[in-house]
């Protein structure tokens, strides 16, 4: 488990064979992760984006069409997080199963785009429960393409899923340290509203929901407002995202005389490097509120 191989042999899969592995590609870490934890030994996982890597603005490399093109199944996010590659999705879909596992998310329990009222805000993994529905679709999908091994998808699974719950506790019970009045969080765009949500944290991001578009001053000086009014005393960099927006903030609130620091790199959209502590969900996911506890507590 944990391993990930690179460039799937295209072999073909006939169903009384057991040994035969389930070429997956994903396309963010945090699902390639769940993958590796729920299909075990009897999956090769290929993550197309890596540490650092923004998925709202990654554009498919030839490599990536080739491991699309090898995969059995092929599992996404959806909600348009993957934004510039719908295309090769709907052509993949039509040769292989091929899920946005966050469509398998009951639309009343998504949160909107605060910027487009039309659009859903995909960064679902925030919210612990929702990734969990989300990775029941990932099981499903397995299970479909390799019912032979129903059981120990189940199985795993489930061992997963309690793995997650204790997560979801040591969270709450982490947050819960965060003065209320301290409770804000200032990112350099909106990844985090599923998980402010969930922890009544106050999120305030510099860009929209996507990356793909330019803050503006006025966005600027509304934070440096809030930071100055709240006294809040730090901000937070994100891993797959450039510093300059937040450090616009720091300077705007050092010229109204209030000292803002960095609290910290968080990780958004993007997992911390392969076997690293970071590089997996939990860890990653231990990682921002560990982090965010220690700045704003
Ligand atoms: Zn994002």
């Amino acid at each position: 488990m944990g391993s990930v191989i690179i460039a799937g042999c295209n072999t073909e899969k006939t169903t009384e064979s057991n040994n035969e592995k389930v070429v997956v590609t994903t396309t963010i870490s945090q699902i390639a992760d769940a993958v590796e934890n729920i299909g075990g030994e009897h999956v090769e996982v290929q993550s197309l984006m890596g540490p650092g890597i923004d998925p709202h603005l990654y554009k498919a490399k030839q490599s990536d069409i080739g491991k699309l093109q090898a995969a059995d199944i092929i599992f996404y996010n959806g909600l348009h997080l993957e934004g510039k590659m719908l295309e090769i999705f709907e052509k993949m879909d039509a040769e292989k199963p091929t899920y946005a596992i966050a469509d398998s998310i009951p639309k009343q329990q998504l949160r909107k785009d605060a910027a487009d009222e039309t659009a859903m805000d995909p960064h679902v993994w925030f919210d612990i429960d929702l990734w969990k529905t989300a990775l029941v679709q990932v099981t499903e999908g397995l299970i479909e393409i390799d019912p032979n091994n129903k059981e120990a998808y189940e199985k795993n699974a489930e061992q997963y899923f309690t793995k997650l719950d204790e997560l979801k506790e040591y969270a709450e019970a982490e947050m819960a340290k965060i003065p209320e009045r301290q409770k804000v969080l200032v990112t350099a765009h909106d990844a985090f509203n599923y998980f402010g949500a969930k922890y009544h944290l106050e999120v305030m991001g510099l860009q929209g929901l996507s990356t793909d578009s330019e803050y503006g001053l006025r966005d600027v000086q509304n934070l440096v407002d809030t930071l100055v009014d709240r006294n809040i005393k730090a901000v937070f960099v994100e891993s797959s995202i450039s510093e300059k927006s937040i450090n616009a903030v720091i300077e705007g609130a050092k010229d109204k005389n209030h000292q803002v620091e960095i609290g910290g790199e968080l990780y958004s959209d993007a997992m911390g490097e392969e076997g690293t502590e970071e590089g997996t969900y939990i860890g990653m996911y231990k990682h921002n509120v560990d982090t965010i506890v220690e700045a704003l507590k």
